[in-house]
């Protein structure tokens, strides 16, 4: 037998349903890989090692439930997801040792299908960044290159399923942070459309923005996680109750004759790097290959889309973390002497300079004298990018975009100018300013770094079969892509 960790999440599933391996030996084999692989990367800020070989072998005395379809299978999550038996920070000095009494809808909904939690994955700070150098617990590095970010801001679970720590892992994604992470550590990433997965538990960024996804190496894998999380949740009133289907039937690859596949001229302009660019556009030869027809489309409010998301994201975000305020939740700091100084003292040390830097702009944008001029005009804008992209999708059935300007960058590039940070995420927010669904794949090696290059497909609303389905043909075409050098 090959090393457990090198199986995918399905043949292990497969593996573990059929008796051939037990739930401890596949847990061991994950926990052993941490153990080798977390002093280079730091991609988990808590690690529950022994609670998840004791369920394991709990697990193994009763056998296989046909029931359960995650069945022994260990994954990692995004610490931006409530866990009631772990500690849940989104990687803040404000909620350190914060332990949720409850499971996020999501969290509760894997547990029920027989998943084994090996820990929680470092993030950007509140989710709030594109590289995980946010962190306040200190940065992941990626597996292709321990000198280079892992993305951002699921960075951990992107880093720890590329270095085959897990099998697969929840992340969020705001404005990018499941599609980019995933481009930069050479794996799949899926955002679901805007309430296909429940938000209950997970901790709130831009409420109108976020979604839960999974993170996994191959795209069926995706595809089985996606039918565990999804569907509709009476505890988050934006939800949705379309009924969720068949996703891993979806995700085989096929013929693509009929389809029509639009390239947004905006996307695939200048701005792209140069190995970016080639790497990504060999994914044209195999989708044409396939029977897919391309042609060119535009979206034309694309160059307002950073500063759409950016107003719109710190807005929300300011709102919804007015409720640290060292009383409920978390940290208080100790220097205080009236109510007061615990509300300002307690959010000064708590927050990190990145998420005190939103929760001042997000302010200042709200506020009664530049309301209309940047958030009401950031909400107008934001339709227009809808509309466009609601066009470009009446014509087509689904559009290609690059998941990210350059490969992943080194540590400390892009940390000196927030603004040039916001600026990689240029192809990966208008989706959520949409809410439509999107996934983003690895498509080869840059030929001038050596990094994984990523494509993302974007689709119509609850479309994700689509979506699967055209991302499974692409991966078969482009043939298994090699392990990071880890
Ligand atoms: N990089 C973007 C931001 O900093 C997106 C983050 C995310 O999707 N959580 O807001």
């Amino acid at each position: 037998m090959n090393d457990i960790t090198t199986y995918s999440l399905t043949e292990i599933r497969d593996l573990l349903a059929q008796g051939k391996v037990s739930a401890e030996a596949v847990t061991q084999a994950c926990l052993t890989r941490i153990e080798a692989t977390e002093p280079k990367l730091h991609a988990m800020l808590h690690t529950a090692a022994p609670q998840a070989l004791e369920q394991a072998r709990a697990m193994d005395r009763l056998g296989p439930n046909p029931k359960q379809t995650l069945w022994g299978v260990p994954l990692t999550l995004k610490d931006v997801l409530a866990t009631a038996d772990m500690p849940t920070t989104c990687a803040s000095r404000i909620l350190q040792g914060f332990r949720p009494p409850y499971d996020a809808t999501l969290v509760a909904r894997l547990r029920q299908a027989g998943a084994i939690f090996l820990g929680k994955t470092n993030m950007d700070e509140f989710a709030m960044g594109s590289s995980t150098e946010n962190s306040a617990f200190g940065p992941t590095r990626n597996p292709w290159d321990l000198g280079r970010v892992p993305g951002g801001s699921s960075g951990g679970s992107a880093a720890s399923v590329a270095a085959r720590q897990c099998f697969g892992s929840i992340g969020t994604d705001t404005g990018g942070s499941i599609r980019q992470p995933a481009a930069f550590c050479g794996i799949v990433g899926l955002k679901p459309t805007y309430g296909r997965v429940s938000r209950f538990g997970l901790i709130a960024y831009g409420s109108s923005l976020d979604q839960a996804g999974p993170m996994t190496r191959t795209v069926a894998d995706a595809a089985l996680l996606l039918a565990v999380i999804a569907g509709h949740d009476p505890k988050d009133s934006t939800s949705a109750a379309t009924p969720i289907q068949d996703w891993e039937a979806a995700a085989t690859p096929g013929s693509l004759a009929g389809l029509r596949i639009g390239l947004p001229e905006e996307y695939w302009g200048e701005g792209l790097s140069a190995e970016v660019r080639a790497t990504s556009e060999r994914a044209f030869a195999m989708l044409r290959e396939t029977g897919a027809e391309l042609v060119p489309v535009t979206v034309p409010h694309t160059p307002y889309a950073i500063a759409t998301y950016y107003i719109i994201a710190m807005a929300e975000a300011s709102s919804n973390l007015a409720r640290y305020d060292g009383v409920r939740y978390g940290y208080r700091s100790p220097h205080a002497k009236n109510l007061h100084e615990v509300f300002t003292f307690s959010r000064s040390e708590g927050f990190g300079e990145e998420v005190i830097r939103r929760i001042l702009l997000g302010t200042y944008v709200l506020s009664a004298g530049y309301y209309d001029a940047y958030y009401k005009k950031a909400a107008q804008v934001r339709r227009r990018i809808r509309e466009d992209f609601l066009a470009a999708l009446d014509s087509c059935h689904l559009l290609c975009a690059p998941a990210c300007p350059t490969v992943a960058f080194r540590l400390d590039e892009n940390t000196a100018d927030p603004l040039q940070m916001y600026l990689t995420d240029i192809f990966t927010v208008s989706l959520n300013l949409t809410g439509l669904p999107g996934i983003s794949l690895p498509v080869g090696l840059g030929a001038d770094s050596g990094m994984p290059v990523g494509i993302q497909f974007f689709g119509r609303s609850m479309d994700e079969a689509t979506l699967l389905r055209v991302a499974a043909t692409v991966e078969a075409a482009r043939g298994p892509m090699p392990e990071p050098p880890l």
